[in-house]
C-alpha cells in the first residue's frame, strides 16, 4: 500500500490539475487525427513491423496498459471511441445485435450486421434518430464550427457521426462511397477529388476480400489498393482543405488493416500455426503503418504537424481461430461447408435450439426453419417457432456471442445457462441482472454492459475458450473458439482473453507528454473522453458509464491511483465460476480478461494482475 499522505497528495494534485484545465483561456484547440488500426495487437508493434506507430509510441506517449471494450468487436469499440461511453450506454453491444425489429436494409433481419451505412440509417431511425443515444465527438466538433472528416472502413467510420448523412458537414468516405448505399460526397469534395485525379467511388477490397472456404485458403493480399485510395483522399484532399479553412479539425482514419486481412488470411488453412502471424497478416500491419506514415508526412508538408495531436489506437486485439469442441451437439453432424468434427457457423444457435427442443429460424434468410445438417446463414438464430415472438435470439459474432430473451423469462435463461455450462467452448457467462443471479455466472453490470442503452440489452453474453500455441508470449499466439464462417487457422476476435482486449494505443502531439510510458489503464472510451477534453467539447451525457480523461498523458498531469480487483462468481454445480480480472481508476473500470479459469488466455484467478504488463 502507498502511504496515505502520498495518496492524498496525488488526489489533491490531480484535482488542482483539473481546476487549471477548467480555467485555461479558451485558445482554439489543436487539431486531432484519430488513427485506428483495426485489430492491431499491442505487442505486434515494433520498429520492424510498424515503424511509424513504434515511433509515435516512443516519441510521444505509449499506453501500454490499454484496453479494448468487451465484447471486443469493431462497431462496439467505435461507439466507445466516438462517444467516450462504455457499451452499456452506447447499446452497440457487438457488430451484430438483436434490434427487436426487422431492419429493411438488412433484408428484414432482426440481427443486422452494423458495418453497413444503410443499416446504421435504419437502426438510427428506429431508435429516435440516434441508436447510440449519446452525442459523438465528431458531431460536437462540427457543432462548434470546426472541420470534421471520417475516412476508412465501412461501419465504424460512419458511427463517428451517424446522424449526419448529407455529406455536407462531416466528410465521410468509406467502402460505400460512390454507390447508392453510401453517404454522398459534397460538391466541394467531389471537385477536389477530381482535381487530384482520384475517382468519386472507393475501390473494392479486391483480392483482400477473398475469405476462402473449407478447402480453399483465403487471401494472401493485404488491403493495399482500397486503403491507398482512403489515404490519398485524406492526404491530398481532406487535409489540404482543412488547412485552407484554418480552423481546428478532427480527422478519423479507420484502417481496415490489419483486421480484414487477419480474418481472411490464407497463410494457415486449418492449422493453428502460423495463424495470424504469417506473412499476409504482417503485410497488413505494415499497410496500416504506411497509411499513418502518409498522414504524418502530409501534416508535416502542410505545416500542421506542430499543431496536430495524433492519437493511434486499435479497436481490439486478435486471435487465431479454433473450431474444436468435444461437447457441442453439432460436431457429430455433417455440414457441407465444415470439416467433419469441426464446429459449424452458428453452433451456439444450434446447440441452444437443440437443448430447448424448439425450432430454429434464420433471421438472415427469410425466417426459414433450419433442418438437420444445416446452419443459419450468418450464424444468428431465432429460437421458437414465431418470428415475432422468439423465445431466445442468438447474435453470432465471433469470439463471443450475445443471447437475447425478448420476453425476459428467467426460466428460459436458466435452461440456456445450464446448457452453456456443459459446453467446453464457453469461457465466461454474463447475465442481465434483471433475470436474477445464477451460479457460475457474473452479471452484465459487472462488465459495464448495463447502462442507459436504448437498444435491446442482451440477456446473456458469452465469451469463448482461448488457449495459446506456446510461442513464449501467450497473447501473441492465442487461439480462440469462434462462431464464424471462417476456418480454423484464420483470424477472429471478440473474446475476453487478453489477446483480444490488449489493443495498441499511443499518441503524440502538442497536448501530450513526450517520451512517456503510461502504466495506468486506458480504454477506447477514455480516448473518446480525452479527445472531448482536448477539443473543449461539452459532452451532454445521458449514461454514467463514461471513460476518463487520460490526464496523466498531458503535460503536468499526475499519475492516477490504480487498483486491481478480481471478481469471482459463485461456482456452478459443476464447479465452473466466471472470473473477471479488472483494474480501476476512481470509478472507471478496465477489464483485462474474463472467463473460466484455465480456459482464457491472460486470466488469473488467484494473482492480482500487475498494473503494468
Ligand atoms: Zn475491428
Amino acid at each position: 500500500m502507498r502511504p496515505l499522505l502520498f495518496l492524498a497528495t496525488k488526489i489533491l494534485s490531480t484535482t488542482l490539475a483539473f481546476v487549471a484545465f477548467a480555467q485555461a483561456p479558451a485558445a482554439p484547440p489543436h487539431n486531432i487525427v484519430l488513427f485506428v488500426a483495426d485489430g492491431l495487437r499491442f505487442r505486434m508493434v515494433d520498429d520492424r513491423a510498424a515503424p511509424t506507430m513504434a515511433a509515435v509510441a516512443r516519441e510521444g506517449v505509449s499506453l501500454r496498459n490499454s484496453h479494448s471494450l468487451f465484447p471486443t468487436f469493431t462497431t462496439a469499440n467505435a461507439s466507445g471511441l466516438a462517444t467516450g461511453h462504455m457499451l452499456g450506454d452506447t447499446g452497440d453491444f457487438s457488430n451484430t445485435i438483436y434490434t427487436g425489429f426487422e431492419v429493411p436494409s438488412a433484408g428484414g433481419s432482426q440481427t443486422p450486421f452494423l458495418e453497413n451505412d444503410a443499416v446504421l440509417g435504419d437502426v438510427n431511425e428506429h431508435f429516435s434518430g440516434n441508436y447510440l443515444d449519446e452525442t459523438t465527438i465528431l458531431k460536437l466538433v462540427r457543432d462548434k464550427g470546426y472541420s470534421t472528416a471520417s475516412i476508412g472502413k465501412l461501419g465504424p467510420t460512419l458511427i463517428f457521426d451517424s446522424t449526419e448523412r448529407s455529406g455536407a458537414q462531416t466528410i465521410l468516405i468509406d467502402d460505400a462511397t460512390g454507390t447508392p448505399k453510401g453517404i454522398p460526397l459534397s460538391p466541394e469534395v467531389s471537385q477536389r477529388l477530381q482535381a487530384v485525379n482520384l475517382p468519386l467511388a472507393a475501390p473494392s477490397r479486391g483480392a483482400n476480400a477473398a475469405a476462402g472456404n473449407v478447402s480453399t485458403p483465403g487471401t494472401i493480399s493485404a488491403n493495399v489498393v482500397q486503403q491507398d485510395y482512403f489515404a490519398a483522399a485524406a492526404t491530398r484532399v481532406v487535409l489540404p482543405m482543412f488547412k485552407e479553412r484554418n480552423k481546428p479539425f478532427l480527422l478519423v482514419f479507420w484502417s481496415r488493416d490489419p483486421d480484414g486481412t487477419q480474418h481472411n488470411q490464407g497463410d494457415s488453412l486449418n492449422v493453428l500455426v502460423p495463424g495470424i502471424n504469417g506473412p499476409t497478416s504482417l503485410a497488413a500491419i505494415r499497410n496500416a503503418d504506411d497509411d499513418l506514415a502518409r498522414i504524418r508526412s502530409a501534416l508535416s508538408e502542410l505545416g500542421l504537424l506542430d499543431s496536430t495531436n495524433i492519437i493511434v489506437t486499435s479497436d481490439h486485439g486478435f486471435s487465431t481461430i479454433s473450431k474444436q469442441s468435444q461437447t457441442s451437439s453439432t460436431v457429430a453432424t455433417r455440414f457441407s461447408d465444415t470439416l467433419p468434427g469441426h464446429l459449424p457457423f452458428g453452433f451456439v444457435a444450434l446447440d441452444l435450439a437443440h437443448a430447448l427442443n424448439l425450432p430454429l429460424m434464420d433471421p438472415d434468410d427469410g425466417y426459414k426453419t433450419i433442418g438437420e445438417g444445416k446452419h443459419t446463414k450468418n450464424g444468428n438464430g431465432l429460437i421458437g417457432g414465431d418470428r415475432n415472438n422468439p423465445r431466445a435470439v442468438v447474435a453470432a459474432n465471433g469470439g463471443s456471442d450475445l443471447i437475447y430473451i425478448p420476453d425476459g423469462d428467467a426460466a428460459t435463461a436458466k435452461r440456456i445457462i445450464d446448457t452453456l455450462l456443459t459446453q467446453d467452448y464457453v469461457s465466461g457467462i454474463f447475465v442481465d441482472s434483471r433475470l436474477g443471479k445464477f451460479p457460475g455466472t457474473l452479471s452484465l453490470d459487472d462488465i459495464a454492459l448495463e447502462g442507459a442503452a436504448i437498444t435491446p440489452r442482451p440477456a446473456i453474453a458469452i465469451s469463448f475458450r482461448s488457449f495459446d500455441t506456446v510461442c513464449g508470449e501467450p497473447v501473441l499466439c492465442t487461439v480462440e473458439v469462434a462462431d464464424t464462417a471462417l476456418q480454423q487457422g484464420q483470424g477472429m476476435h471478440g473474446s475476453f482473453s487478453r489477446a483480444d482486449t490488449w489493443n495498441f494505443m499511443a499518441m503524440q502531439g502538442p497536448d501530450f507528454k513526450s517520451q512517456f510510458v503510461d502504466p495506468a489503464p486506458a480504454s477506447n472510451a477514455d480516448l473518446g473522453r480525452t479527445i472531448a477534453h482536448l477539443m473543449q467539447l461539452d459532452a451532454q451525457d445521458k449514461g454514467n458509464l463514461v471513460g476518463r480523461v487520460l490526464s496523466e498523458t498531458l503535460p503536468n498531469g499526475a499519475m492516477p491511483a490504480v487498483t486491481s480487483r478480481v471478481l469471482v462468481s459463485d461456482p456452478a454445480p459443476n464447479g465452473l465460476a466466471t472470473v473477471v480480472n479488472m483494474q480501476m481508476v476512481g470509478g472507471t473500470r478496465y477489464f483485462d480478461a474474463a472467463g473460466f479459469p484455465g480456459r482464457t488466455v491472460g486470466l488469473s484467478s488467484t494473482v492480482l494482475p500487475a498494473t503494468t504488463q
